[in-house]
């Protein structure tokens, strides 16, 4: 019985087995590393998985799905061949192909995979993903965010010395940005941002876009045969020109040619607003980071990590050159085959000790005052924790003889709980007693499995624990129908206080860009400002509305102040070095 590592990836899917020492790469039936995660149903109702099916996305689109990891965790279906599927159910299909692949290379049954995820994916994301792994008949016990497995990867392979490195996954649909620190023979991850809806396909997207643009067409009116095709040659032109000076897009309609010559220069200038994107979730994780200190070097993998004109713009952004790694699209899966390795306790890997990080903040509702009645979000595990994370809070009752204390649980970066994703709910009594006397202790524990234990502890003696491990809310039909009423039911902000409104959004929005001490700051001002609002005590609001817009002004500056121009990207001595540990890299 074999335990098999396995990357699946938006675009791309890659198992590898931990054999003799190192990572292995399994072979598909086709003798490929990767296959396409792309599901085609035929006409026959038999399901294809790969190159293949991939290929019919273009003949046969009604029938074909791909790139469906970004729907994970989600409710959408997708209709083919009039069929309709969760995108668990689709990730559910590739993880049977690669399973079937790795039984026939292996020559054993294989029973336990890990799985990798962006580090970005949240509880809903991650819960998809182990049950797309059940439905595929594997044994999931740990999901491994992709960036670690990177990290893994090239600590292992590259035995870099101690460090601190940034590294950048930037696949077909999803974008990863971690920092590590490698001190002996740990692996911290001490900070994670990411966007999972931003890759190469987006890039795809902008060539399609200036095609049709240039060509007077509608891109919505192009049949989806022909839309597809447009696609696809977007894509080999992006990935033609990493090594030649044009590529050229043609597409036939009837009797009309419509074309495209695509050079660096304007791929470049296509990508503006993806790299704009880039360039933000880069600095967000820099200024996440636990610890300061200059980053020794910066690791680019993920398949859209090859595109030089990505390169090109990181190296302005840094000031020096970024690696792309040896095999930057199968770095991940060859991590995540070590990390099955640590399962099966394989002897050599033994010392090797990871953590990582919590990628959202996770709290509980509560309520500043007896009249307040928006619950704002009391964070007990702020975002980029290093996990296992631990963390107790004791909240008073509000009114007097409360029964009872209830908490939501949350997940998410809005001040407001409502802004956030409910995971569940945990309420202990109380005995009788005046307000504030009466309390409960909140605990949080979230371990490195991805598991949030809640506990609340009541100052009588009642005990209540959760362990929220498959958060199911999704909205029913009739809690659709609600939903909407309640939005139908909201009024429009008063006339008059919009200056004060404004004040109050911008608040909120800098909290959300912040954590730690300016967090706190940004809360205390929310706190303040929102119950001034809520009173309507318009004279009061006149006379701090310069003080708390002074004290936002200052919070903004923060968050603007870029890091990528203050100097701290790399250090000094390492100069040298930056680059050798690839070139000495012999491992595949
Ligand atoms: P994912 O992890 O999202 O499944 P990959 O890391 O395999 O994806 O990356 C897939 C993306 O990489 C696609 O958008 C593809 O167009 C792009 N890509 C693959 N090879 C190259 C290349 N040589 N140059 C530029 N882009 C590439
Ligand atoms: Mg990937």
């Amino acid at each position: 019985m074999a335990i098999i590592g396995i990357d699946l990836g938006t675009t791309n899917s890659l198992a590898c087995v931990y054999r003799s020492g190192r990572a292995e790469r399994i072979p598909n039936e086709l003798g490929e590393y990767k296959t396409s995660s792309a599901v085609s149903v035929l006409e026959d109702g038999t399901v294809l998985v790969g190159a293949a099916a991939k290929e019919r996305l273009v003949t046969h689109p009604e029938a074909t799905a791909a790139s469906f990891k970004i729907w994970m965790g989600t409710e959408k279906t997708l209709t083919l061949a009039e069929r309709k599927f969760k995108p668990e159910e689709l990730s559910a299909l590739v993880l049977r192909q690669l399973l079937e692949d790795a039984k026939r290379y292996l020559g054993e049954p294989v029973e336990e995979a890990v799985i990798s995820v962006p580090a970005y994916f949240n509880d809903d994301q991650r819960c998809a993903t182990k049950l797309a792994a059940q439905l595929a008949g594997l044994n999931v016990k740990r999901l491994i965010n992709e960036p670690s497995a990177a990290a893994l990867y090239h600590r292992y392979s590259a035995q870099t010395g101690d460090c601190q490195m940034m590294i950048v996954d930037f696949g077909g649909g999803t974008l990863d940005v971690s920092i590590v620190e490698c001190f002996e023979n740990i692996i911290e991850i001490t900070a994670i941002a990411g966007d999972n809806r931003l890759g190469g396909d987006d890039i795809d997207r902008a060539i399609a876009a200036h095609f049709c643009q240039e060509n007077g067409l509608t891109e919505e009116h192009l049949a989806p045969a022909l839309r597809a095709s447009l696609y696809r040659q977007a894509e080999t032109a992006k990935i033609a020109l990493s090594s030649a000076p044009a590529a050229s897009i043609s597409l036939q309609q009837g009797e009309k040619r419509y074309g495209l010559v695509l050079t660096n220069e304007l791929l470049r200038q296509l990508c503006g607003p993806v790299f704009q994107k880039v360039r933000g979730v880069i600095t967000r994780a820099m200024k996440d980071r636990s610890r300061g200190g200059r980053l020794n070097d910066v690791i680019l993998v993920g398949g859209s990590a090859q595109l030089m004109v990505f390169v090109d713009f990181l190296e302005e952004l840094f000031g020096r050159r970024p690696h792309v790694a040896v095999s930057p699209d199968e770095i991940v899966a060859l991590g995540v085959g070590l990390c099955a390795g640590i399962k099966e306790r394989a002897e050599d890997l033994q010392d090797l000790v990871m953590t990582d990080v919590c990628p959202f903040s996770l709290g509980v509702s509560t309520y500043s005052r007896r009249d307040d009645r928006t619950p704002h979000m009391a964070v007990l595990i702020p975002r980029s924790s290093m996990l296992p994370a631990s963390h107790q809070e004791q909240f008073y009752t509000l009114n007097d003889n409360q029964t009872g204390l209830r908490f939501e649980i949350y997940q998410g970066e809005g001040y407001f709980a409502s802004e956030n994703l409910k995971l569940g709910e945990v309420e202990v009594q109380v005995p009788p007693g005046p307000a504030g006397e009466q309390s409960a202790l909140v605990t949080f524990t979230y371990d490195i499995d991805g598991i949030l234990h809640v506990s609340a502890q009541s100052s009588g003696g009642d005990f209540r624990e959760r362990m929220i491990l498959n958060p199911n809310l999704h909205l029913t039909e009739e809690g659709k129908a609600q939903a909407m009423e309640r939005i139908r039911q909201i009024q429009l902000a008063a006339q008059g206080d919009q200056r004060d409104q404004l004040l109050l959004e911008r608040a909120l929005r800098i909290y959300t860009q912040t954590i730690g001490q300016r967090r706190e700051m940004a809360a205390g001002l929310i706190g303040y400002w929102k119950n001034l609002m809520d009173c309507g005590d318009r004279i009061q609001r006149r006379r701090d509305y310069d003080r708390i817009k002074e004290r936002l002004d200052m919070l903004e500056a923060a968050v603007e102040e870029d890091p990528l121009e203050s100097g701290i990207w790399f250090g000094e001595p390492e100069e040298e070095e930056f680059g050798q540990e690839f070139e000495e890299d012999s491992e595949e």
